[in-house]
C-alpha cells in the first residue's frame, strides 16, 4: 500500500511504516495513495477526498476529527480513525500547566525577572488548593485533569451529558458548574453545541473572578466576549493552548487581553506523546492490513 504522511509525526514513524509499503511525504501524490496520515494541519474536506481517488483510510494522529469531513469520507468508502486516548496525559499536563500559571503569575514573574525588576511585592498570588474545578467534558483528557486537580486538593465537579458516573468528579448540571467553579477547564469536542459555549451570557452565569483554561478548541469561546470579561475582571485569567485558527489572526483580542497565558497548540506535542501516537498509528495499519487481506 502507498502511505502519505501529510503532517508532522514523530521522526521515527516513516521507518516503522516501511513494512506496510511505500511511504511518501510528497503531498502532490495524493491521488495515488491508499492511506493518508494527518494531524491537524491537513484539512480533509470534500475536495481533498475527491482528489484522493485511491484513498481507503485516513488516520488522524490526535483526538478531534474536526479537520476531516468524516461523513463524506465514509460515504466514499474511506475509513477514518483517530488515536483517541493516546494524547490524554500530554494534554492534561498542558491544561494543568496553564491552570497553575495563572494563579502563580508565573509568566509575569518570569518576565519581570528578565526585565531586571524585583516584583516580589506586586505579584500577589493565590493557590489551587481548596478551590473548585469545573470540568466541561469528562472524557479522556478531562478525567486526567480531574485526577491531577484532586491530587492538588481541589474539589472536582464536571458537566458532561454523556457521562453517567465518574470516578473523580461529582457530575452536576452546567448551571451548577458555572455557579460553583473557581476554575473551569474545557475538554469537549468542537460541535454545534460546544461552538461559542463560553460567551457573554454563560460568562455572566459564572463566579466573579473565575479562571478559564482551554485546551479543547479555540472556537469553544467567543473571543470578543471573553476579552471583555478579562478586561472587566469578571474572568480573572484565561489559559489557552487553542485558537480560532492556527496561528491566530493578529487581530485576535485575546492576544492583548489582560491575564492571558497562552501557548501555540502544543498540548499534544510532547515527545512521549508523538511516540505514543506513532505506536497507535502502526496498530491501526496492522488492523487495516488484515481487514483488506
Ligand atoms: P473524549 O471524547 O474522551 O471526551 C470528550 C467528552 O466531551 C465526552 O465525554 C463527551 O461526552 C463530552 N461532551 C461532548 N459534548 C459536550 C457538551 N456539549 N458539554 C459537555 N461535555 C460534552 O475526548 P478527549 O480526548 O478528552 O479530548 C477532548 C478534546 O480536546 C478533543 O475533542 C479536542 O478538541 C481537544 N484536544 C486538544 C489537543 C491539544 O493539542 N490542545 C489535543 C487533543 C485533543
Amino acid at each position: 500500500m502507498k502511505i502519505l504522511i501529510s503532517d508532522a509525526f514523530d521522526a521515527s514513524l516513516p521507518a516503522k511504516l516501511e513494512r506496510f509499503g511505500e511511504i511518501t511525504e510528497d503531498k502532490g501524490r495524493l491521488a495515488e495513495v491508499d492511506v493518508v496520515l494527518v494531524r491537524s494541519k491537513t484539512k480533509c474536506r470534500r475536495e481533498y477526498i475527491d482528489e484522493a481517488a485511491n484513498l481507503k483510510l485516513i488516520v488522524r494522529g490526535g483526538v478531534g476529527l474536526d479537520n476531516i469531513d468524516v461523513e463524506y469520507a465514509r460515504s466514499k468508502g474511506v475509513r477514518v480513525y483517530n488515536t483517541a486516548s493516546a494524547s490524554a496525559i500530554a494534554v492534561a499536563e498542558m491544561a494543568f500547566a496553564l491552570m497553575l500559571a495563572v494563579p502563580t503569575r508565573l509568566c509575569e514573574a518570569h518576565l519581570s525577572m528578565r526585565e531586571g525588576r524585583w516584583a516580589k511585592k506586586e505579584l500577589k498570588r493565590t493557590e489551587l488548593f481548596g478551590k473548585t474545578l469545573g470540568l466541561i467534558g469528562a472524557g479522556n483528557i478531562g478525567t486526567e485533569v480531574g485526577r491531577r486537580a484532586a491530587a492538588f486538593g481541589m474539589q472536582v465537579l464536571a458537566y458532561d451529558p454523556l457521562v453517567k458516573s465518574h470516578e473523580i468528579a461529582k457530575l452536576v448540571p452546567l448551571t451548577e458548574l458555572f455557579e460553583q467553579a473557581d476554575y473551569l477547564s474545557i475538554h469537549v469536542p468542537l460541535t454545534n453545541d460546544t461552538k461559542g459555549m463560553i460567551n457573554r451570557e454563560t460568562i455572566a452565569a459564572m463566579k466573579d473572578g473565575v479562571v478559564i483554561v482551554n485546551t479543547a478548541r479555540g472556537q469553544c469561546v467567543v473571543e470578543e466576549d471573553l476579552a471583555e470579561a478579562l478586561a472587566s475582571g469578571k474572568v480573572r485569567g484565561y489559559g489557552t493552548d487553542v485558537w480560532y485558527s492556527d496561528p491566530p489572526d493578529q487581530s485576535c483580542p485575546l492576544l492583548t487581553a489582560p491575564n492571558v497565558v497562552m501557548s501555540p497548540h502544543i498540548g499534544a506535542s510532547s515527545v512521549e506523546n508523538m511516540q505514543r501516537i506513532g505506536e497507535v498509528v502502526v496498530k491501526i495499519l496492522e488492523d487495516f492490513e488484515q481487514q483488506i487481506a
